[in-house]
């Protein structure tokens, strides 16, 4: 296994690894560990290019600074990347070598599932190094879809109150882009509490499941961002905020579980300045972070875990707060929280 550190002025660490053996092309990239070691997933994706891959895994590993600084765990932002087709060439083999390549930073960086691997894979890397996490172990853990639904359902419900001054969420009307894992655990929450929901997604069958579980109006994805609704629910792909649907949109709530809901960061000031309230989405759908932090730190209980993700409303509404006061973007206010953490432990340090 070949590794080579790969200079990125403001990032701790970032290794390129190959393995010739069992067809590994990784890059690892640990962007700060001032909060404790980086924690991130690993995403397996057939990049076109190294550039491709290295602009993503250092991006996404920024974002998990950021993330895990707001999520209130004790970690720093790292993440991987495995350039790779997840359905044709990742193998036990490449997983065993990552997982190395893992073990080989000594607890620098933590890894976990993400686009591409699945718990089977992540049981796989345990198997060489124990700086891994998102399994299920004696029922803690596992599958993050529910508590991500849970931390953006409660999400929801700190915005609707600081735009609409809504107390519940009973007739609110949200419209969701994909009901998929999340978007579908989210829907029945909502729905639960009384609230009017409009569906789109791509899956056909997923839709008519929401329709028929929930009494929701079904429309196309692309008249989805359009909805007549007071709050817009991004959980499906990045990029649903662009300089092409922000015009389209009628809510004046964007509250969702997608990452990267920003196409560029200056559609976080293009939707202040058309008095739309965007709920950051880092902070919004941190849960499934969370709940791995605690997996990593042996304090893993449903009930520590729900108070957590709980934290996620009261965090929001200090947000919004603060927005409102000094006339500022929600998602810039988001990240100068989210550094001023990172700061005063560096000053604690
Ligand atoms: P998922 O794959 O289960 O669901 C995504 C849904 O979006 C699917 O039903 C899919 O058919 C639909 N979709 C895809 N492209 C679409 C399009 N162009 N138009 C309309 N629908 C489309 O994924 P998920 O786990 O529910 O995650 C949803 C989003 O939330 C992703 O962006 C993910 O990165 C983010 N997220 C998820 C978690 C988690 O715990 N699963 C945590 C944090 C962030």
């Amino acid at each position: 296994m070949e590794s080579r550190e790969i200079e990125v002025a403001g990032w701790r660490k970032v290794v390129h690894i190959s393995d010739k053996a069992s067809g590994l092309d990784a890059i690892i990239a640990v962007h700060d560990a001032t909060l404790g070691p980086a924690c991130g997933g690993c995403r397996v994706r057939p990049y076109a290019t190294f550039a491709a891959a290295l602009d993503d895994v250092t991006r996404l590993s920024r974002g998990m600074t950021y993330k895990n600084a707001l999520g209130g765990i004790p970690f720093g932002g790292g993440k991987a990347v495995i350039i790779a087709d997840p359905k044709t060439q990742k193998s036990p083999e490449m997983m065993r070598a990552f997982g190395r390549a893992v073990d080989s930073l000594g607890g620098l960086y933590y890894t976990a599932e993400d686009s591409g691997v699945t718990e089977h894979d992540m049981e796989i890397v345990r198997s060489v190094t124990k700086y891994v996490a998102g399994i299920a172990n004696k029922g803690s853990g596992g599958n993050p879809s529910p508590f991500t639904a849970r931390g953006v359902w409660r999400g929801v419900q700190a915005a609707a109150k600081a735009r609409l001054g809504a107390a519940s969420l009973k007739d609110a009307r949200v419209a969701i882009l994909g009901v998929g894992a999340v978007g579908m655990s989210l829907a029945e929450l909502l729905h639960e509490e009384g609230a009017r929901l409009v569906v789109a997604d791509v899956n056909d069958a997923a839709v008519r499941e929401a329709v028929k579980r929930f009494d929701a109006v079904a429309v196309l994805p692309d008249e989805c961002v359009g909805a007549d609704v007071d709050v817009f629910s991004p959980c499906a792909l990045g990029g649903a905020i662009n300089a092409d649907t922000i015009g389209r949109l009628r809510a004046t709530i964007v509250a969702g579980a997608a990452n990267n809901q920003l196409a560029t960061p200056e559609m976080d000031k293009a939707l202040y300045d058309r008095g739309v309230l965007y709920a950051p989405d880092y902070v919004i759908n941190a849960a499934g972070v969370i709940s791995v932090g605690l997996e990593i730190l042996n304090q893993w209980s449903h009930e520590e875990l729900t108070r957590r993700i709980d934290a996620i409303g009261p965090r929001l509404a200090a947000i919004f707060e603060r927005s409102a006061r000094d006339r500022r973007p929600t998602g810039e206010i988001a990240d100068e929280m989210a550094l001023d953490v990172i700061a005063k432990a560096k000053r604690a340090a």
